[in-house]
């Protein structure tokens, strides 16, 4: 099953993503924790990212999607996996298109994560006390709010028109979130 998770930041993605791994068996792969990693590993791409991740911009699509293509070809992606943060605007929503049909794959499910902008501001306050991250101060997560709206909200109606699109609504528990999430999955 191949699943891709829109959301604004701090919608609850990547924590949907880590508990879906268990229940599908498929891997997640956040481009967001690919970037994170290449800048801990000092590497060029690493380094050329970490200026443009503070500002709460986005990387450029060559980079984001060049990382993209080497991990989803890793053996453990075989049966599928859960994209979280990719894609972020049309033109990776279109690279993303294209590299399925060159891969021989499809997509599966476009869920939607939906939660108001007053909750992710203060669940995105709380994560930057518990993981300290450097794009989570408020002023960069407003100008990654920004980001979300203006470039990849779209990708939600790229996915509606698709057929694939599935809506949730994000607030309530974790477990309120991953049953509504696993409910219209089919597997
Ligand atoms: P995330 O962990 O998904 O919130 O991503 C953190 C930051 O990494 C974003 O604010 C962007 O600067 C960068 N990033 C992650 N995924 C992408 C992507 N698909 N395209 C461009 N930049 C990205």
């Amino acid at each position: 099953m191949r699943i891709v998770l829109l959301g604004a930041p701090g919608s609850g993605k990547g924590t949907q993503a880590k508990l879906l791994i268990e229940k599908l068996g498929i891997p997640h792969i956040s481009t967001g924790d690919l970037l994170r990693s290449a800048i801990a590993n000092e590497t060029e791409l690493g380094l050329k990212a970490k200026e443009v991740m503070d500002r709460g911009d986005l990387v450029s699509d060559e980079i984001v999607l060049g990382m993209l293509k080497d991990r989803v070809q890793e053996e453990d992606a075989n049966k599928g996996f859960i994209l979280d943060g990719f894609p972020r605007n049309l033109t990776q929503a279109n690279m993303l298109e294209e590299l399925l049909v060159e891969l021989n794959m499809t997509l599966d499910y476009a869920v939607l994560i939906e939660v108001d902008v007053e909750e992710v501001v203060e669940r995105i306050s709380k994560r930057a006390e518990v993981e300290g991250r450097s794009d989570d101060t408020e002023e960069v997560v407003r100008n990654r709010l920004c980001v979300y709206e203006e470039q990849t909200a779209p990708v939600a109606g790229f996915y509606k028109e698709q057929g694939v699109l599935t809506q949730i609504l994000g607030t309530g528990s974790i477990e309120d979130v991953q049953q509504r999430i696993l409910s219209v999955l089919r597997f």
